[in-house]
């Protein structure tokens, strides 16, 4: 859906990539795209990561997104979300929305005011709140299921973690690895993000190196595309394993991976606690704790992925987009219209 008003500042597209699981669920992105083709390809590439992410995750959930076109550090106002909510609101459903790159809880709260299907909203008015945190919780039980496989150990004492990015999520996977007895060594562009890391025992490395020290694991929680050519040959690592969305640059570095025996992750697996975290809200009262277990799960579909990875005798990439794949196809079989009370008559 192109989302256009001008006298609100909006530019905006909306993406439903597919609701066979049920409503599509992505967050809104504000960017500065070059070009309104570089917004359409985005959208749509996003918008199918989060119908493998959900699917995945075994929620009841398709996949959408939206970027709006615009700089997030400027461009915002009230009219603008105001705006996009309406457009939100005026796919009845079939489009869920949360906060994502350049929006807040507190833009989302603005859209809220013209429509109820905005997920993420803060705790005390009925939302799951910030994703973050349960995201971390989900990397770290992630980890602790890949060091297992890659026969590194049950636990983390002693174990040696790389962690790229002490963002929202990078800092408390540090947090979580720290206490759990990891040796971490964390680089981020930004120094005053890694000091109090450092305060709690993490080593500070050097962002441009981070990749290649020798380690246990690799955790990629800052960009995308952080295994690509040049630096999958670099890697000394057993385990990737990181919150990062689209870590591999392409198909072929997971095979890239698997060919170096070193267990990947699948990073729309290991990195769904937020929107399982979201799924929490919808249909019933959040609840932390319960969020909490569904989100440590993921260390099962983790191991599912494993296991089916070498039943398959394929890479673990592969083995998770068959995984998210099969329950899509099932689902359709089953009910090739799922929404279709959602549809406006006519
Ligand atoms: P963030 O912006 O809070 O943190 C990213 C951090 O990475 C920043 O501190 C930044 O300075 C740092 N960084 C950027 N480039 C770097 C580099 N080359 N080397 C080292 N550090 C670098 O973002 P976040 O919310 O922590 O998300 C991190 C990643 O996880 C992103 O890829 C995001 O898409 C993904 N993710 C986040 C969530 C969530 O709940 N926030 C959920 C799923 C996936």
């Amino acid at each position: 859906m192109i989302c256009h008003e001008p006298e609100a500042g909006l530019r905006a597209l909306i993406a439903v990539h597919d609701t066979t699981l049920g409503p599509a669920l992505g967050g809104i992105r504000m960017w500065t795209y070059d070009s309104d083709e570089a917004a359409l390809t985005d959208v749509l590439r996003l918008s199918r990561g989060m119908t493998y992410k959900n699917s995945a995750a075994g929620l009841p959930l398709g996949g959408g997104k939206t970027v709006v076109i615009g700089d997030p550090r400027t461009q915002k106002s009230e009219l603008l979300f105001r705006a996009l909510g309406r457009f939100v609101e005026s796919l009845g459903g079939r489009y869920l929305a949360a906060e994502d790159v350049g929006t807040s809880t507190a833009d989302a709260e603005i859209v809220a005011r013209e429509t109820s299907h905005i997920t993420g909203l803060p705790v005390e008015k009925g939302g799951s709140g910030d994703p973050s945190p349960m995201t971390a919780w989900g990397v770290f039980c992630g980890m602790r299921a890949a060091i297992e496989e890659a026969g590194v150990g049950e636990s983390f004492e002693g174990v040696r973690v790389a962690v790229q990015g002490a963002g929202h999520v990078g800092g408390d996977v540090v947090r979580h690895l720290l206490e759990a007895g990891a040796h971490v060594t964390v680089a981020d562009l930004y120094p005053d993000r890694i000091a109090p890391l450092v305060a709690l025992g993490a080593e500070a490395g050097d962002p441009r190196t981070v990749h290649s020290l020798e380690c246990d694991v690799y955790a990629p929680c800052a960009l995308g595309a952080v295994i690509r050519p040049e630096t999958v040959a670099e890697l000394r690592c057993r385990v990737v394993a990181g919150a990062a969305n689209n870590q591999l640059l392409d198909g072929s570095m997971g095979d890239a991976l698997h060919s170096r025996g070193i267990l990947y992750a699948p990073d729309f697996v290991i990195n769904a606690g937020g929107v399982i975290n979201i799924g929490e809200e919808l249909g019933q009262p959040y609840d932390a704790d319960r969020a909490r277990t569904s989100v440590e799960r993921i260390a099962d579909t983790l191991r599912n992925v494993f296991a089916r990875a070498k039943a398959d005798g394929v890479p673990t990439h592969l083995a998770a987009d068959r995984l998210a794949e099969e329950r899509i196809s099932a689902a359709r079989a089953a009910d090739p219209d799922p929404l279709s009370g959602l549809r406006p008559a006519g």
